[in-house]
C-alpha cells in the first residue's frame, strides 16, 4: 500500500529543488499531484510529464504565491480540477542575502512576500476545501535558518521564523478540525538555490554537519512524506529539523 494513494496534494514551487524532490516522491508514493512554479514554464511542463508517469493525475500552474488574489484563484482551479485539496506543502522560496547596513527595502520585501505572505495566501485559501472535509496536513518550508538565525539572512530568517509561528498558530485553530499543520526546518539542503553559494563556504559547511553531508531533495521529500501521509496522523504543531544534525 502506497502512503499517499489516491490523496491530493498541492506543492508550491516545485520546478526544481526540493519542490521537485517533494512532487516526484509523492507521485511515487501514489497522490495525484498539482504543483506551482514561477517563471521555470519548460521544466513545469516537463515535471508535469514525469509525474503522469507514475500514472496519477499531475497538473503544473503558473501562479505567484506572494500575489494573494492569484492563491484564491490557484485553489480553485486546483480544487475544480481535483476535486479538493488533502496536503499542502508552501514550498516555494527565495533569497535576497545582503548584511542588515546594505540590505535595501525591496530585498526585505520580496523576501517577506515571497516566503511568508505566500504562506498565510495559500494556507487561507485551502482553509476551506480542508474544513469542508474535515482533514488536512499543510506543510512549510522554513529553514534552520529561521529557527538560529544566519548573518547576512536577516530577512529570509525572519520569514523563516515567521513561517514557524504562524503553522503553530494554525496548527492550535484547526486542530479540532482534523487539519494539521507541521514544519520541516531543512539544514543544508544541495540545490540551485545553494548553488549559488561559495565552494569554499560549501566544503565548511560539510564539514561541522555531523552526518558529514549536505542533505538532498530526497531528504526532505521523505519527511514531508512522513508528515503528508497518515503515519503522522497524531502530530501537528511541530518543527522537524532534516539537517544531518547541523543543529545538534
Ligand atoms: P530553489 O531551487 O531556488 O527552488 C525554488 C522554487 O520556488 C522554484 O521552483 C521557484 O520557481 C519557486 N518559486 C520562487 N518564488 C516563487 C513564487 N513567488 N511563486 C511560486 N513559486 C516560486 O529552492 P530550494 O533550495 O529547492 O528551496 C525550496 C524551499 O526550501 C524554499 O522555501 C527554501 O527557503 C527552503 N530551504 C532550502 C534550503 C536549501 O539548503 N536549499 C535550506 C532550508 C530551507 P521558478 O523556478 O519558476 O522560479
Amino acid at each position: 500500500m502506497k502512503l499517499l494513494e489516491g490523496k491530493i496534494a498541492l506543492i508550491t514551487g516545485a520546478s526544481r529543488g526540493i519542490g521537485r524532490g517533494v512532487a516526484i516522491k509523492f507521485a511515487e508514493q501514489g497522490a495525484n499531484v498539482a504543483f506551482t512554479y514561477l517563471s521555470s514554464v519548460e521544466k513545469g511542463q516537463e515535471l508535469e510529464r514525469e509525474l503522469q508517469a507514475f500514472g496519477v493525475k499531475a497538473k503544473g500552474y503558473r501562479s505567484d504565491a506572494a500575489d494573494f488574489k492569484a492563491a484564491e484563484e490557484l485553489v480553485n482551479s486546483v480544487v475544480s480540477d481535483f476535486g479538493t485539496v488533502d496536503i499542502l506543502v508552501n514550498n516555494a522560496g527565495i533569497t535576497r542575502d545582503a548584511l542588515l547596513m546594505r540590505m535595501s527595502e525591496q530585498q526585505w520585501d520580496e523576501v517577506i512576500n515571497a516566503n511568508l505572505k505566500s504562506v498565510f495566501n495559500l494556507t487561507k485559501a485551502v482553509q476551506k476545501p480542508m474544513l469542508k472535509q474535515r482533514k488536512g496536513s499543510i506543510i512549510n518550508m522554513s529553514s534552520v535558518v529561521g529557527v538560529k538565525g544566519n548573518a547576512g539572512q536577516s530577512n529570509y530568517a525572519a520569514s523563516k521564523a515567521g513561517i514557524i509561528g504562524f503553522t503553530k498558530s494554525v496548527a492550535l485553530e484547526l486542530g479540532s478540525r482534523n487539519i494539521r499543520s507541521n514544519v520541516i526546518a531543512p539544514g543544508f539542503i544541495e540545490t540551485e538555490m545553494t548553488a549559488a553559494l561559495d565552494a569554499k563556504v560549501v566544503e565548511g559547511w560539510r564539514e561541522n554537519i555531523p552526518l558529514k553531508r549536505g542533505g538532498t531533495p530526497e531528504d526532505i521529500a521523505n519527511a514531508t512524506i512522513f508528515l503528508a501521509s497518515d503515519m503522522s496522523a497524531y502530530i501537528t504543531g511541530q518543527v522537524i529539523n532534516v539537517c544531518g544534525g547541523m543543529l545538534t
